[in-house]
C-alpha cells in the first residue's frame, strides 16, 4: 500500500515542478517484510515500546554521552562503489555533529522549535578491533561478485548473496554501504527486529558522506543520520500514515512526508493545524533542509540504553579500544591551541599526526569530572553551545589504524562574559510604527524572529541634505532599505553578514526618512544585536567602490545636458531628476581654473535651470557636475 501511495504522491509533485530526486527510505517496507517472515518480532517490538514508556515516565535522566562503535562494510561491485576513507570519515563526522547538535545548520532551527531541539548525546567512533580482537581501522572492504544492486531484502548482509554478514550488534553498529538501487537511499532495522548478522543500517553509496560519490540533494550525510535514527527506534515523523503518530509527544502531527526543502512555516492540515517540523531528520526533506532531533526523540533513543534496554549491550563494547600491543607508533598530537573564544564557542586545534585515522577530542567544564568525547578527522573543532564566563578543559589523542596515542596535556580556556543586548525600539514592525532614532549615532536593535521587521525614522534639514545609512555588525544575512516618507529610494542587499550602506545625496528639502532592516529569507538571531547608523551632512557622502552601496536612483547624471552650444552667455543646465535636487554646477576655463560655482535647484517638474556667463571672455569652457561618486563634464563654446 505504501509504495502505491508514494507513487501517487510523486506524480502529484511532478505536475507542479521539475521532477526532482526525492528521499525514499526502505525501512518501513523492510519492517513489513520482517514482520511477515517472523511474527514473533511484533511481540518483541511491543516489549521494547513498553520499556520505552517506562523510561519516558521515569523522567530526569542523567546526562551521559553514549559511545557507539561503528564498523563500515563497504560492499563494492566496482572501484566507484569502493568509496574512499575520506568519504567514510566525512559520514562519521556528520553523525557526530548531528547526534550532538554540533551541526553547523543547527542555528537554522526556527524559534518555534528551538525549545525542543535536542542534543541526542550519541557519539560514534570507528571500531578499533575486529570481533576476534585483531587491530582494525573500522572499515571492512568487501569486493562482491554480485551482478545487480542489492535491494532492501538484506542481500548485502549475507555472503551467499554477494554481501557480508553483520558483526555482533552488542559490540558494533553495522553500517553497510553498497548500491541499493530502486531509488532507495537507505534502510535500517529497528531494535528487536533483526538477527545478530542483519542488525544495522544500509546506505546507498551515492547518498553517503559529504564527498566522493555523494550526490545532491543527498550529499550532506543526512541519509545515515535518518537511518541511524530508525536504528535508535525513531519513526518517520508523519507516523507512516495520514496524520499518523511517531510515538513522540513533542513533534507536531504531520499530514505525510515532506520532500525537497519546505518553506517555513509549513502548516499541517491535521487536527489543530500545527506547523510541521519539516527540518526534523526523520522527515523526508532534502539533506540541506533537515537539521534537528527533538527531546522526545532523544528520550526514545536513550531508552534503548537504559537498564534492560534493547541496545544496552553496546555500553560495554570494547570495540573502540585498540587491542593491546603491536603496531607502529601512534603519536600524541602537539601544538595545541585555543582560539576564537566567545561567550559560547571556541576553536580548538592541534598539529596533524602522521598515520592518524582520526582524533578523539575530549572536553569538559573545569568543574566537571567526566569528559565529553568527540571524534573527528579534522585537526580543529569549533565547539559551540558553551556556557558564558566558564572555565573549560580539553585534550586530544590520536587514533591510528591499529592503536591510539596517549592523550595530550590538558589545555584550559575560559569563555567570555555573555553579551547582553536589548532592543529598545520594538515594536516597530511597520513604517507607521517606525521609531525615531538619533542622528550620527550608532543604535542597536534585534531581528528576533523570521517575521520581525524593524523601521526607524529620522529627518534631514535643508542645511544637511545628504543622507547615509549604514547597517553593520550583522548576526545573520540582514538587508536594508531607505524610504523617503513611504517611497523607497534605496536598497542594499549584500549576502551573508556583509554590512549594508545606502547613500542618498543632494536631496533638496527637509524630509522624514524611514530605514527598514529585515532578515533575508526570514533570517534572524534572537538576542543578537545589529548596529544601525543614520547620518546627515551638508556635503555629499563619497561613494567608496570598496563598500557595498545601494542604488540611489534619484538622478541620472549621465543625462546632463548643457545648451545651447555655442552659447551667447545664457546657458541651460538640464539634469532631469526623479525628485527634488540641489546641485552645485561648476564652470572651468581652458586652463583648468574654476571661473564659476553656483548652486541650483532642480525638480521633476523643473528639470532645467539657467546660469549666466556673460562676464566671461569668449572661448572654450567646461561645465562640471559632481554627484559624490562620479564627475560629468560638458564642453561649451562661449561666443557672445
Ligand atoms: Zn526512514
Amino acid at each position: 500500500m505504501k509504495k502505491i501511495y508514494l507513487l501517487i504522491l510523486s506524480l502529484g509533485m511532478g505536475m507542479t515542478g521539475a521532477l526532482q530526486a526525492q528521499r525514499q527510505c526502505g525501512t518501513m517496507d523492510h519492517l513489513h517484510d520482517a514482520l511477515q517472515q517472523n511474527p514473533l518480532i511484533e511481540q518483541k517490538m511491543h516489549e521494547i515500546e513498553e520499556h520505552t514508556r517506562q523510561f519516558e515516565a521515569a523522567g530526569n535522566h542523567e546526562r551521559v554521552v553514549i559511545n557507539i562503535p561503528v564498523v563500515f562494510h563497504i560492499v563494492h561491485r566496482n572501484s566507484t562503489q569502493n568509496i574512499s576513507d575520506a568519504q567514510i570519515q566525512s559520514q562519521l563526522t556528520v553523525l557526530n555533529n548531528d547526534f550532538r547538535r554540533l551541526n553547523a545548520d543547527a542555528s537554522l532551527v526556527p524559534s518555534t522549535f528551538t525549545g525542543v531541539a535536542a542534543d541526542m548525546e550519541f557519539n560514534f567512533c570507528m571500531a578499533q578491533r575486529t570481533p576476534s580482537g585483531a587491530a582494525f581501522n573500522g572499515i571492512n572492504r568487501v569486493a562482491s561478485t554480485r551482478t545487480s544492486a542489492f535491494g532492501t531484502n538484506d542481500a548485502v548482509k549475507s555472503a551467499s548473496t554477494g554481501g557480508t554478514p553483520g558483526w555482533n550488534p552488542n559490540e558494533y553498529l553495522n553500517v553497510w554501504v553498497c548500491e541499493i538501487g530502486n531509488n532507495i537511499l537507505g534502510y535500517a532495522t529497528f531494535p528487536g527486529t533483526a538477527t545478530s548478522t542483519t542488525d544495522g543500517v544500509v546506505i546507498d553509496f551515492r547518498y553517503f558522506g559529504t564527498t566522493g560519490t555523494a550526490t545532491a540533494p543527498f550529499n550532506r550525510g543526512r541519509t545515515a543520520t535518518h537511518e541511524v535514527g530508525h536504528w535508535l527506534n525513531l519513526r518517520h515523523i508523519w507516523g507512516d500514515a495520514t496524520c499518523g503518530s511517531d510515538l513522540v509527544n513533542d513533534t507536531p502531527t504531520h499530514n505525510t512526508a515532506n520532500y525537497g526543502c519546505p518553506t517555513f512555516p509549513h502548516f499541517s492540515t491535521c487536527t489543530g493545524a500545527p506547523i510541521e517540523m519539516t527540518m526534523n531528520y526523520m522527515d523526508y526533506s532534502d539533506d540541506a533542509c533537515m537539521y534537528m532531533f527533538s527531546a522526545g526523540q532523544k528520550a526514545r533513543a536513550q531508552a534503548l540504553f537504559a537498564a534492560g534496554g534493547a541496545r544496552a549491550g553496546l555500553l560495554s563494547s570494547q570495540a573502540c579500544s585498540p587491542p593491546s600491543g603491536g603496531g607502529t607508533t601512534c603519536n600524541t598530537p602537539g601544538s595545541l591551541s585555543t582560539g576564537s573564544i566567545t561567550a559560547s564557542s571556541a576553536t580548538l586545534s592541534w598539529a596533524a599526526v602522521s598515520g592518524a585515522v582520526s582524533y578523539n577530542l575530549e572536553y569538559k567544564t573545569a568543574a566537571a569530572t567526566t569528559w565529553t568525547t568527540f571524534n573527528t578527522a579534522a585537526t580543529s573543532v569549533n565547539l559551540t553551545g558553551l556556557a558564558a564566563s566558564t572555565a573549560y578543559n580539553w585534550r586530544v589523542s590520536t587514533v591510528c589504524a591499529s592503536s591510539s596515542s596517549a592523550v595530550s596535556a590538558t589545555q584550559n580556556f575560559s569563555t567570555t562574559a555573555a553579551v547582553t543586548c536589548t532592543d529598545t525600539y520594538e515594536a516597530n514592525n511597520s513604517i507607521s510604527a517606525a521609531r525615531t532614532i538619533p542622528l550620527n549615532t550608532n543604535i542597536q536593535a534585534i531581528i528576533s524572529s523570521s517575521t520581525d521587521r524593524d523601521y526607524f525614522r529620522f529627518s534631514n534639514t535643508t542645511a544637511a541634505r545628504n543622507v547615509r545609512v549604514t547597517l553593520t555588525n550583522l548576526p545573520a544575512d540582514y538587508d536594508l532599505r531607505l524610504y523617503r516618507g513611504s517611497s523607497q529610494v534605496g536598497i542594499s542587499q549584500n549576502g551573508g553578514t556583509t554590512s549594508e550602506t545606502i547613500i542618498y545625496n543632494n536631496t533638496l528639502a527637509a524630509t522624514t526618512y524611514n530605514a527598514y532592516v529585515y532578515g533575508y529569507n526570514g533570517a534572524f538571531v534572537s538576542g543578537a544585536c545589529y548596529t544601525l547608523r543614520a547620518e546627515i551632512s551638508g556635503t555629499s557622502f563619497l561613494r567608496d567602490a570598496g563598500e557595498a552601496i545601494a542604488d540611489e536612483a534619484e538622478v541620472s547624471y549621465e543625462a546632463l545636458q548643457v545648451y545651447p552650444n555655442p552659447s551667447n552667455g545664457v546657458l541651460n543646465i538640464r539634469l532631469q531628476p526623479e525628485g527634488d535636487l540641489r546641485q552645485t554646477i561648476e564652470v572651468f576655463n581652458n586652463l583648468g581654473q574654476r571661473v564659476e560655482s553656483v548652486e541650483l535647484e532642480f525638480s521633476k517638474d523643473a528639470p532645467a535651470a539657467v546660469i549666466t556667463l556673460s562676464d566671461l571672455n569668449d572661448g572654450l569652457y567646461y561645465v562640471r557636475v559632481f554627484d559624490g561618486n562620479e564627475v560629468q563634464t560638458r564642453r561649451i563654446l562661449l561666443k557672445k
